[in-house]
């Protein structure tokens, strides 16, 4: 005797098959894998970016919206720009030393 996994059919709640994609009792459709996430939308992983840098790395790579080329690019595009800000701001801290350093003991 097969046994057929089955799921509740969230809309007429009548046993389904497991793999399903459409009710055979509602005729609703099930399981839809589009059925994404809020923050899964590209507005809310660009705000992540902006203010988290390469730590929301792990939630583009959860996205399903993104093939594996794109996640790729963008992943390397992050790491690119961070570093850069990075570069930056160590700069503009050093810079920054030696003109307080300067100020509050003259070498004149
Ligand atoms: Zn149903």
């Amino acid at each position: 005797m097969a046994e057929i996994k089955t799921k509740i059919c969230p809309y007429c709640a009548q046993p389904i098959p497991e793999d399903a994609t459409e009710c055979s009792h509602c005729n609703s459709i099930v399981g839809q894998k589009r059925h994404y996430k809020w923050y899964f939308k590209t507005s809310v992983l660009v705000t992540a970016f902006l203010c988290a840098g390469p730590f929301a790395l792990p939630l583009l790579w959860l996205n399903p919206h993104l093939n594996y080329r794109n996640k790729i690019l963008i992943s390397i595009l992050v790491v690119v720009f961070s570093w850069y800000v990075w570069v930056v701001f160590v700069n503009s801290a050093k810079l920054m030393v030696t003109y307080y350093q300067e100020l509050f003991h003259p070498s004149f």
